[in-house]
């Protein structure tokens, strides 16, 4: 088990997220903004595991310590699977969630198959090893946004079996069933092996 993992993201969120998931197991966790001379890595590859990729393997090269990246994409059915990994600029370049969530709803206004999930995909690259770990979570896109917390698509986002959407949930309990947390965890088997 490696005693630093650097995560390639600068998103105090998902630093902290996985701070406390590794500091069990002794690993410490650096992240981009340890590294202020690397640059920005753009995710224009056309699918998840090719941004996660892209990204663990230019961190890798660049501190030398063993990287891991995510991507996530939220694929809703009736729109064949968009936004998928356009999710974040799905209005646009530079705007907001809730932009994206608007516009989102306006595509499925009528549509009465609401299916959809969220897909993580992580890459763990440590010079010539590469691993990729994928996390789904199934549900459907509610109608009206509901719920403040968490990010993103959360407020509209129902996880099957469940009668809130992810911004209605703690994070702990978000983190238990979301597609982010089932790919952290099978990374974490990784590790342990
Ligand atoms: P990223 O790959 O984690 O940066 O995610 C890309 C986009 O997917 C984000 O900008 C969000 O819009 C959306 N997204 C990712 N994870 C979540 C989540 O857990 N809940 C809601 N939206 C998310």
């Amino acid at each position: 088990m490696p005693n630093t993992i650097l995560l390639a993201s600068a998103n105090p969120h998902k630093v902290e997220e996985l701070k406390q998931i590794l500091e069990p197991y002794g690993i410490e966790l650096k992240s981009t903004l340890d590294y202020p001379g690397g640059v920005h890595v753009e995710e224009d590859q056309p699918i998840l595991e090719g941004n996660a990729l892209k990204k663990a393997r230019y961190w890798n090269l660049f501190s030398g310590l063993p990287a891991l990246a995510d991507d996530t994409g939220l694929e809703v059915d009736a729109l064949n699977g968009a936004p998928g990994v356009l999710s974040a600029r799905y209005a646009g370049e530079n705007v907001t969630y809730a932009q994206n969530v608007t516009k989102l709803l306006h595509e499925l206004d009528g549509m009465n198959n609401r299916k959809a999930r969220f897909r993580t995909v992580i890459a763990f690259v440590n010079g010539k090893s590469e691993h990729l770990f994928e996390g789904v979570c199934e549900g459907e896109i509610i109608h009206e946004p509901i719920g403040d917390k968490g990010f993103g698509y959360d407020p509209v986002f129902r996880p099957n079996g469940y009668q809130k959407t992810f911004a209605e949930l703690h994070a702990e309990e978000k983190n238990r069933i979301s597609h982010r947390g089932r790919a952290l965890q099978k990374f974490l088997e990784y590790l342990k092996m």
